[in-house]
């Protein structure tokens, strides 16, 4: 089976990893000279919005996917057919902060209190409404917390509109959170679902930090789980999905959703009887999806800016590493460490020595 994908990063690496054994063979397209995907994929060289080249690709695989989110959705809706999935709706949501919030707010997920502003007068009005602190972000194009800027003081908000590169924002209410909790799950053609165990997440700087699995109170995790079914539901979704929520007094917030497979999955490919990118190709080419059975507490680091020898990480049976190949970087995600163990506590300290001894500064 030929399986396609829109980007060559990490995430199309271990999808086409994870799909070798199926049989599949793979092929990325992406602009860059080398990308980590090409490693273990044919590569096209071509730009995200070339239709003529996304447009060869969906006539020439059999199943076509995406791996990262700002890919022209205008370009892609205009030429994709049922052997693209997930579906460009999903892209089109997620790509768009106003969008994805009022989508939450449609399947009744709570959102922290938000404003859309275009102009400085309408940031000013937007801190009027809300009060402070707040958060203003990019409405499009932001990742790994580019396009962010926190605001404590009005007089930090003079010229923010001009300071985020007067692009249209969203402007929310800064929340006081318990924990960042993601829910990830994996939808296909019937509407079917299969969904992991729920995992706690740290960033640092914007970027995920490290991942691990939590047991939340029966109520929170019935909360995670109806919302993603009725997120994937809603976008008539097919394959990965990751929803990002905050807990707050009982209750989660939704902060955004990943139409793809996620770093905060990168643990499931140690961890669980069938990983968060196999799942993803099972349901794009319409396979049984995988058991999500996870009998081992796990969690995972990111390496992220410089990549330590393998020999330093893997100190022990039950770490894992997987690295990406890539160039260094500062803040450039060159690999991921998964830990499995026999309890969480020890699998959370194993974690944390592994930060201290390979020097990755857990307080930046
Ligand atoms: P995002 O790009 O929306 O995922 O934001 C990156 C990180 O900034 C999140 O993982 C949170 O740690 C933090 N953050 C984003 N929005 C809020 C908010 N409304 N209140 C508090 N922290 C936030």
């Amino acid at each position: 089976m030929r399986i396609g994908i829109i980007g060559g990063g990490q995430l199309g690496r271990m999808l086409a990893l994870a799909g070798t054994p199926l049989g599949m063979s793979f092929t990325v397209l992406d602009p860059g000279e080398s990308p980590c995907a090409s490693e273990v994929a044919h590569h096209v060289r071509a730009a995200f919005n070339d239709a003529d080249a996304l447009r060869t690709l969906i006539e020439s695989n059999d199943a076509v996917t995406f791996e990262f989110e700002n890919i022209p959705a205008a370009v892609l809706a205009a030429i994709a057919t049922d052997t693209l999935q997930p579906p460009v709706k999903a892209l089109l949501t997620a790509q768009d902060r106003q969008r994805e919030k009022q989508c939450f707010e449609h399947i009744g997920l709570p959102v922290a209190p938000w404003r859309y502003a275009d102009s400085q007068q309408s940031v000013d009005a937007a801190i009027e409404a809300l009060g402070l602190p707040l958060i203003a972000k990019t409405a499009t194009l932001g990742y790994d917390g580019k396009g962010q800027q926190r605001l404590k003081h009005a007089e930090d908000a003079a010229d923010l509109f001009a300071q985020l590169g007067s692009v249209p924002l969203l402007i929310e209410r800064l929340v006081d959170f318990e924990r960042e909790v993601s829910i990830v799950g994996t939808r296909n053609r019937r509407g079917d679902m299969v969904i992991y165990p729920i995992t706690q997440n740290i960033h640092r700087n914007g970027i995920l930090h490290r991942s691990q699995r939590i047991e939340l109170p029966r109520d929170l995790k019935r909360q995670g789980i109806h919302n993603l079914r009725n997120l994937a539901n809603t976008l008539d979704y097919v394959g990965t999905l990751a929803l990002e929520c905050f807990v707050c007094d009982n209750v989660l917030l939704g902060n955004e959703f990943a139409p793809r497979v996620h770093n905060t999955g990168h643990w499931t490919l140690d961890g669980t009887h069938c990983s968060q990118f196999e799942n993803h190709l099972r349901a794009v080419v319409d396979l049984p999806l995988g058991s999500t059975l996870s009998e081992h507490p796990a969690g995972m680091l990111n390496l992220v800016g410089q990549m330590p020898p393998p020999r330093q990480i893997i100190q022990s049976a039950n770490t894992f590493l997987h690295a990406y190949n890539k160039a260094p970087r500062p803040g450039r995600k060159l690999g991921h460490i998964n830990v499995i163990g026999m309890d969480q506590p020890s699998v959370n300290a194993q974690l944390d020595a592994l930060e201290r001894e390979l020097g990755i500064r857990s307080d930046t």
